[in-house]
């Protein structure tokens, strides 16, 4: 690990100010930067700790949630609202990782984790991402855990998280405040870029620019469901994951919404899914459709092919489940 400033920030305006600077990053649990600097994949001159900012309570608002960033995993998936109102989302955090790193790491990170791809971790080796212009060892190379849809041929990799899934299934907003308290907020599903020629950009956030806040809106009901799909059944990222929330009223789905895990570089939504799906009595034919949908236009590079009827079963399974058929 390289050397590196230490400096403590108890203001969130404080911290926008200091992280704005060349080589600063924000640290809240470290549970991601901390393996990247030791591996020297992030080399940051100054990291600004973020645990003194009073803000990592779970209040009620306007019907529905606010999660101050620095909550931790385990107190967002232990709330007994978040897990009575919105299961899916606790069931999502619940299936990552361990529980140690659960009680560490934060919301705002976990939103802001990086690709566990394994060229991008790995200095000697090429990666767009980590080194732009460098090319990407994945195309080339071991592509097991990549992404099938909202790829580049700059960059194929995907966000890895579970939290965020679940988040973009609740259509949640993701309160950012940057230089001079300027906030705005930003849907989940929009927080995350897919690579195009500048994969070295996760997310939208500016420089300076920090996440205080998740909103989670009003509770919806329905089943709620988080399926993940993965090699191991603990301590293990997912090869692909399903949010849904369903709801079945006399004999017609209501809602469907649903959101997807590792198969693409941010948690993926296809609204032409809900359309389909909303207004019709659940059935098989119906589910294999809504899956050609999602898939279509998936591709993979050898490797990953696997993960097109993988995610089409998962699908599947995930709506036969929520609507009991
Ligand atoms: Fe880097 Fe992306 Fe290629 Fe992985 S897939 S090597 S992160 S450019």
């Amino acid at each position: 690990m390289k050397n590196f400033e230490y400096a403590g920030a108890d203001t969130v305006e404080r911290a926008t100010m200091l992280c704005a600077e060349n080589g600063t990053k924000a640290i809240a649990g470290g549970t991601n930067l901390i393996d990247l600097m030791k591996l020297q994949v992030e080399t940051p001159a100054r990291l600004v700790d973020l645990n003194s900012i009073d803000d990592r309570r779970i209040e009620e608002e306007e019907g529905g949630l606010r999660i101050g960033a620095l909550a931790s995993n385990t107190a967002v998936a232990v709330d007994q609202r978040i897990r009575s109102d919105y299961p899916v989302l606790a069931k999502a955090i619940l299936a990552g990782a361990t529980q140690q790193l659960r009680n560490k790491a934060s919301v705002g990170g976990n939103l802001g984790q990086r690709t566990r791809c394994f060229y991008f971790t790995n200095i000697d080796q090429p990666c767009n991402k980590r080194d732009p212009g460098s090319g990407c060892g994945a195309l080339t190379g071991v592509a097991r855990i990549h992404a099938i849809l909202g790829a580049s041929r700059h960059c194929i990799a995907t966000y890895p998280g579970d939290m965020a899934v679940a988040m973009a299934a609740l259509d949640a907003q993701v309160e950012l405040s940057g230089l001079a308290n300027k906030s705005r907020m930003v849907a989940v599903r929009d927080f995350h870029r897919c690579p195009g020629y500048t994969p070295e950009l996760d997310n939208i956030l500016e420089p300076g620019e920090l996440v205080v806040a998740v909103h989670l809106p009003a509770p919806v009901g329905g089943t709620q469901l988080y399926r993940k799909v993965r090699e191991r059944s603990s301590y293990a990222f997912a090869l692909c994951s399903v949010a849904a929330i369903v709801d079945v009223k006399r004999g017609k789905i209501a809602r469907a919404d649903l959101a997807f895990g590792s198969i693409a570089p941010k948690p993926w939504v296809d609204q032409r899914l809900t359309q389909l799906l909303v207004g019709e009595k659940p059935n098989m034919a119906l589910f294999e459709k809504a899956a050609d949908i999602l898939v279509d236009g998936a591709r993979g590079v050898g490797d990953n092919d696997y993960k097109i009827p993988l995610v089409r079963r998962t699908l599947i399974a995930t709506l036969c489940e929520a609507t009991e058929i």
